[in-house]
């Protein structure tokens, strides 16, 4: 399927490893020249001169934190008039409810809120005036099915969701959209890492944890970056004209809800 998007340029943050680094591939199948960001330099280079070269698109590599101005300001400044945005940033710690300092709320609303809300307000107005434009938010399954030790993640993105909710229905009549993708469960280092941590406090093996994990997981599998990545191309397209202000969970079947 053409997607429509060859020549457009987008920014995908938060790209050099995981699901930015699979949406940003996607994004340059597709023929979209990208701004990359993440904040060690020689993995978002090298990711960069990877893409760049198995695609055939000019790709930046932008060595920035995104969670703070002056990193969002050395993003926008590499691509002041992008297309598309796809928001991404690490995901807040792990832990009981009871452990958070207000610090620590703090920094997840920053984080896995306001960054995004932030890089949204700087470009959506060129997005505007040009009559197209395609935001996606990564946040998580979280989201939508709390889990335990994620109450930060949990309640920071659904900030940043009850936000797209509104302001999408806003840009939708400019050919603007913005939507959210819903990470279930999918081998990346992030979640590779949770297994970790969750197996050492159970007092088990990281593979005997991994398969408690992969055994919940309707599909019997974690999900493949590639498959998030394809799911992120295709809300950018320009026949995604008229998905607006949605949530797409793509978890193998785990939330088992009926909608
Ligand atoms: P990952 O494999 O650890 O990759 C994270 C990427 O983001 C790396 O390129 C990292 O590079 C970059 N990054 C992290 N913090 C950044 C910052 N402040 N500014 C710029 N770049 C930053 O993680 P992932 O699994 O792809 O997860 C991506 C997001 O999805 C996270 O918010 C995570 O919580 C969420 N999520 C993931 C899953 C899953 O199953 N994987 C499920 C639910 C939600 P540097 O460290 O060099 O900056």
């Amino acid at each position: 399927m053409d997607l429509g998007i060859a020549g457009r340029h987008a920014i995908v943050c938060a790209a050099s490893k995981g699901l930015g680094r699979a949406c940003a591939v996607s994004l340059a199948r597709a023929g979209v020249s990208l701004t990359i960001a993440a904040r060690t330099k020689a993995d978002v280079e090298a990711v960069a001169g990877e893409i760049g070269t198995a695609h055939g698109v000019a790709v930046t590599a932008v060595t920035a934190d995104v969670t703070t101005p002056e990193g969002r300001t050395a993003i926008l400044a590499a691509a002041p008039r992008a297309d598309i945005l796809v928001n991404n940033a690490g995901g807040p710690p792990r832990g009981d409810f009871r452990s958070f300092s207000p610090d620590q709320w703090m920094a997840a609303v920053n984080d896995n809120m306001v960054a995004a809300i932030e890089m949204i307000r700087a470009l959506v107005d060129g997005m505007i005036e040009q009559r197209f434009g395609r935001i996606v938010n990564i946040t998580s399954g979280a989201v939508r099915s709390p889990v335990a030790d994620l109450s930060l993640s949990t309640a920071a993105r659904l900030g940043l969701t009850g936000y797209t909710a509104g302001v999408a229905r806003q840009v939708a009549r400019h050919n603007v959209t913005i939507n959210n993708l819903l990470p279930g469960r999918f081998e990346t280092d992030r979640f590779r890492s949770g297994v970790a941590g969750r197996a050492k406090s159970a007092g088990i093996s990281y593979e005997e944890q991994f398969e408690r994990q992969r055994s919940v997981v309707p599909a019997q599998r974690f999900g493949d970056p590639a498959e998030f990545g394809d799911a992120c191309a295709y809300l950018c397209s320009r026949q995604a004209s008229f998905i607006v202000g949605q949530n797409l969970l793509l978890d193998g079947g785990e939330f088992p809800g009926t909608f």
